[in-house]
């Protein structure tokens, strides 16, 4: 039976030392880091995650700013209020909830972020810094990820890395992240041929694709590692991930549980973004 890679303790332990190191960094400097997050339109499950995003930078001691927009606000509208944040002194990280409405660019929205409060890290610059090796900011799942193989003392050096999924945000950075710390990677999407042939070889096995309970105890290595990214809610409202959790945790050396796994992990990077964000700009 799989150790069970437990998220939520994790990432408590990470948000205590960033709330001491938050502690220390304003009785140095005199000044409170500040996120602000802009919600635009009325998506429920987004306003869930600006709440939570909200709670945390508050447990933290960072200042956290809400900014609602209505879901018709034009994308001029929304450039502006990037404009003014990027100029505001308080605000030394800024996050824009994704999807945006249909009718907004999302690429002109990440475009027009200051690259220096882009706590998100998806800025192209930043995303060229990462790929580079020389970076500010992680982006958050990822990096939440590789601080969960570090707790969990797994090594990844010299291992079979598969990352399923491509996506800008979690599979592309996951890659370059895995690949940065000398694991052999592999990454696999929708048009790949045999993916049970490449998920077998995985020592660390990363999904993040979104298709509920996909990968079955069959595509798995006995060992391995799996990480399970995914986050789907079943129509019986069931929250469930991308893995078949109860089958494959049988025969893995270690997985993260939906949920409790790497999605408490998301918000942590967020705020240790922050902090690094404020420590820059201060
Ligand atoms: P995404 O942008 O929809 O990308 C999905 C990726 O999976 C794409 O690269 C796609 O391939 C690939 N894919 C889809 N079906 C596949 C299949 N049958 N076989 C192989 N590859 C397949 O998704 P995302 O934003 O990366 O998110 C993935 C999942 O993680 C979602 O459930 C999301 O909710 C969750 N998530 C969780 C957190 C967290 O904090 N825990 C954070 C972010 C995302 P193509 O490129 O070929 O289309």
């Amino acid at each position: 039976m799989a150790v069970i890679i437990d998220g939520k303790h994790v990432s408590n332990t990470i948000r205590e030392s960033i709330k001491a190191d938050v502690a220390v960094f304003k009785s140095e400097r005199n000044t409170t880091p500040g996120l602000a997050v802009v919600l635009v339109g009325d998506d429920p499950a987004s306003a869930v995650y600006v709440r939570n995003k909200h709670k945390a930078c508050i447990d933290a001691g960072i200042e956290s700013y809400v900014i609602t927009m209505p879901a018709d606000t034009t994308e001029e509208a929304l450039l502006e209020k990037i404009d003014e944040l990027n100029a505001d002194k308080k605000v030394n990280g800024i996050l824009v909830q994704l999807p945006l409405p249909k009718h907004i660019c999302e690429d002109n929205v990440i475009n027009r972020i200051s690259p220096d409060k882009d706590v998100d890290a998806f800025h192209p610059a930043n995303v060229g810094k990462i790929l580079i090796g020389n970076y500010d900011f992680l982006p958050c799942t990822p990096a939440g990820i590789m601080d969960l193989l570090a707790y969990y003392d797994i090594s990844i050096e010299g291992k079979e890395c598969v990352v399923l999924g491509r996506s800008n945000i979690v599979g592309k950075p996951m890659a370059l992240l895995l690949l940065g710390k000398n694991g052999t990677v592999t990454v696999c999407h929708s048009r790949t041929k045999n993916l049970a042939d490449i998920t077998r070889r995985a020592d660390i096995l990363v999904v993040a694709i979104g298709k509920p309970e996909f990968v079955t105890a069959d595509m798995i290595k006995p060992g391995a590692v799996v990480i399970d990214v995914g986050i789907n809610r079943l129509e019986s409202g069931k929250l469930v991930g991308d893995v078949k959790f109860d089958e494959v945790s049988a025969i893995s050396s270690a997985i993260t549980p939906v949920p409790g796994g790497v999605g408490p992990m998301t918000i942590t990077t967020l705020l240790k973004n922050t902090l690094t964000a404020a420590r820059k700009q201060n």
